[in-house]
């Protein structure tokens, strides 16, 4: 039986405010602009939203242009800048996660993942992420080999990309092992014998766009927690609407997870639950699904 628990979290507005907005506001663009606008005209003439933002900001970089010589380097400058705007409790939470999971059974490994629609090279240069995550999963692009700009879109993470990534944390499969095979998620792995499975994870996200994600955990026996800004009237009324009405997630917080908060305690029952769980080895899951 496996030993590991693994925790999921969306990024934009789950660990921290949308940092695609952060980086095309850092070059004095206007957000509301850019989205409400600019992407906007381009998703409801067919675009797909996360390729059209994404291929946007390589139209806007170069030089001359209002992102100027945006190179991944440089991205990873700006995602040092994130830290300050992650929220409260993620910086520490895998390391009281496990300790809460070892004090119950010493062999078991709290594992913590970032399935962002943000961009990768952004969430790799912050050091709170890089701590307290096993992995970053998030839209990665190419650059121009002449002048080391970005110029295309390597790898997009769209909102059905983020349930195929659950399967790879899912069966084991490493990033590297991915890039070098894409097709190995689809290679038969009986339950039993997947590192992390669904029962072990949790889920964490704000957006539609994360819908499937909890769908596919709580199905499978996991956990899913909504996120809202209690702030936003418009995020309080989706989450309500599309989270809490239509009986997607485990429980609807606001994005706080220190020890005394609300999702920061609830988190640490659910780990410690699954815990429990684990050590008695009661449970075993029935569930039997063959046709992943
Ligand atoms: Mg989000």
């Amino acid at each position: 039986m496996s030993k590991k628990i693994g925790l999921a979290f969306d990024m934009d507005d789950t660990l921290s405010p949308d940092t695609s907005t952060q980086l095309v506001s850092s070059f004095g663009i206007d957000p509301d602009e850019f989205w409400g606008k600019t992407i906007r005209s381009l998703i409801t003439t067919g675009s797909d939203p996360t390729l059209a933002y994404l291929h946007k900001i390589c139209d806007l970089s170069g030089k001359g242009k209002p992102m100027g010589m945006l190179t991944l380097e440089a991205l990873r400058k700006f995602g040092a800048s994130i830290d300050p705007t992650i929220y409260p409790g993620v910086d520490g939470l895998r390391a009281d996660l496990q300790a809460i999971a070892a004090a119950i059974d010493p062999t078991i490994e709290v594992e913590m993942y970032v399935v962002s629609g943000g961009i990768k090279h952004v969430l790799d240069g912050s050091d709170i992420l890089r701590r307290n995550f096993n992995a970053i999963y998030a839209n990665e692009f190419d650059v121009n080999p002449k002048t080391g700009v970005i110029s295309r879109v390597k790898r997009a993470v769209t909102f059905s990309e983020k349930p195929r990534i659950l399967f790879e944390i899912n069966k084991g499969i490493t990033q590297a092992q991915a890039d070098a095979n894409p097709y190995m998620v689809n290679s038969a792995m009986p339950e039993g014998e997947r590192p992390i499975p669904f029962e072990n994870m949790i889920y964490f996200g704000d957006g539609l766009t994360d819908i499937a994600c909890f769908s596919l955990v709580r199905s499978r026996g996991g956990y899913a927690f909504g996120i809202f800004n209690p702030e936003k009237p418009a995020s309080a009324q989706r989450a309500f609407d599309e989270f809490i009405a239509g009986n997607r997630v485990t429980a609807v917080h606001a994005p706080r997870y220190g020890r005394n908060d609300e999702l920061g305690s609830l988190v640490r029952a659910a780990v410690t639950r699954i815990a429990m769980r684990i050590a008695g080895n009661t449970t075993k899951s029935a569930r039997l699904t063959p046709t992943d």
